[in-house]
């Protein structure tokens, strides 16, 4: 297997870790702007417009929304510290995309504050929102679509039918029936069957889906769509034999897609839009760390400064997240299981990894952690958060400090507790 490459030399990661204590998240990005620029320019031919919306959770931080925000990405929010992330890079109005689940009333008077575009997420709750509101509607309203047993899931978010989210079919024609009866204007379609899926093919299948829909709320309501969304889910190739989604081909299917459905339905134009986060920032983030200690027993072991605190996905799914051994790539190779701290054994970034052996104090990057890596951090075993970094082509930046002993006490009250 080879070594995936990363796009700093040793010395450079070196150069951040003397300023910035190791582990750290490591985001570059000219990565995220490219990939970002190749996502837009292969929807450029949806009319009106084709918009992401970056799905906050992926890499909540502020410096990272306002780099997306810059390549025309919108923010897709599912929470109220969302939206204020949201809020705080002035994304505002209907490049808010409010997709949530079992949301309260709070939350969603914040986004009708914003002029989010607020994606419902059952029948019951344009009730709930019209209470929460005083007594009004949006003019314009959305809804998740759960197509259940019509389409199969994907391993990480599970079938259809036994997931939490979305309108079932009957549901969802009774529910654009109800918002046009209670005076809403404008509407959108919105979907999120798959998390971390690779094949196109998926999601020009769920392209269909969504268009047919279209045509069958039509026909049924007399509702002309405005938009769909086709939700998130694009995957990252994680493991070196994975191929990216190849997004000018899915472009260009969702849009034969769009000429074969939309167009003949005397329903064009439709706006089109996604709401993809992880492999917006996923393939650009990097958890540096350093070995700290090499034990041998029944296995050998690699002790990282770095725990499943900073990056839970190996420990919690099982996630393949390569690794590199940054100036020894060309090196002799050892199995190890690659271990953190925490008093969890399945606190390993790898097990059974071959990869090239480091010395102890060598620095150590694992590989597509900027999706819900730092993000998913946690601070069990009173573990301390690590800090993020923004690489800018041989400069860096610090775009979250590191926490203290006074960050992870600061809601407790109590002499003594050294802070
Ligand atoms: C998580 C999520 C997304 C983004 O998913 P990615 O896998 O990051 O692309 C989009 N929409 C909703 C509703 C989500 O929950």
């Amino acid at each position: 297997m080879t070594d995936r490459t990363i796009p700093f030399t040793r010395d450079q990661l070196e150069a951040v870790a003397a300023q910035v204590p190791t582990p750290f998240h490591l985001y570059d990005e000219k990565g995220i702007r490219d990939n970002a620029r190749r996502f837009r320019e292969a929807f450029s031919w949806v009319p009106g417009g084709f918009t992401n919306y970056f799905a906050v959770k992926a890499l909540p931080n502020p410096y990272i929304i306002d780099i997306v925000k810059s390549e025309g990405m919108g923010a897709d929010c599912s929470s109220l510290g969302e939206l204020l992330l949201a809020e705080a890079c002035g994304i505002t109005g209907e490049n808010i995309m409010f997709s949530s689940n079992n949301t309260p009333a709070k939350e969603f008077q914040k986004a009708f504050e914003l002029g989010a575009i607020i994606n419902l997420d059952d029948l019951s709750h344009i009730d709930y929102l019209e209470t929460a509101l005083g007594g009004k509607l949006p003019e314009l309203l959305c809804f998740r679509y759960n197509p259940g047993k019509l389409k199969e899931g994907n391993v990480l978010i599970g079938k259809p039918e036994e997931a939490k989210y979305g309108f079932t079919h009957p549901q969802i024609l009774e529910g654009y029936r109800r918002l046009k009866a209670k005076g809403v204007k404008r509407f959108g379609l919105h979907t999120m069957v798959a998390s971390n899926e690779l094949s196109t093919e998926y999601f020009v299948e769920t392209a269909r889906m969504l268009f047919e829909l279209v045509v069958e709320v039509h026909k049924m309501t007399g509702i002309r769509m405005e938009f769909v969304n086709l939700g998130g889910g694009i995957g990252v190739p994680y493991r070196p034999e994975h191929k990216p989604v190849d997004l000018e081909l899915l472009g260009q299917r969702v849009q034969q897609t769009y000429r074969e459905i939309i167009v003949p339905a005397g329903l064009d134009p439709l706006r089109v839009v996604t709401e993809n986060g992880r492999m917006v920032t996923g393939p650009y983030g990097y958890l540096v760390s350093r070995v700290l200690h090499k034990k041998s027993t029944y296995k050998e072991y690699l002790g990282l400064d770095a725990s499943m605190a900073n990056l839970m996905r190996p420990g919690m799914y099982g996630a393949y997240h390569h690794i590199t051994v940054p100036g020894k790539e060309k090196g002799p190779r050892k199995i190890y299981d690659v271990t953190g701290s925490l008093c969890e054994n399945n606190d390993k970034f790898a097990i059974d990894r071959e990869i090239p052996d480091p010395a102890i104090g060598d620095l150590v990057v694992i590989h597509e952690s900027g999706a819900h890596g730092h993000s998913m951090g946690f601070n069990y075993n009173a573990k301390l958060r690590s800090a993020e970094v923004l690489w800018q082509e041989g400069k860096f930046h610090q775009i979250r400090r590191a926490e203290t002993y006074a960050d992870l006490f600061a809601t407790i009250d109590y002499p003594g507790l050294k802070k």
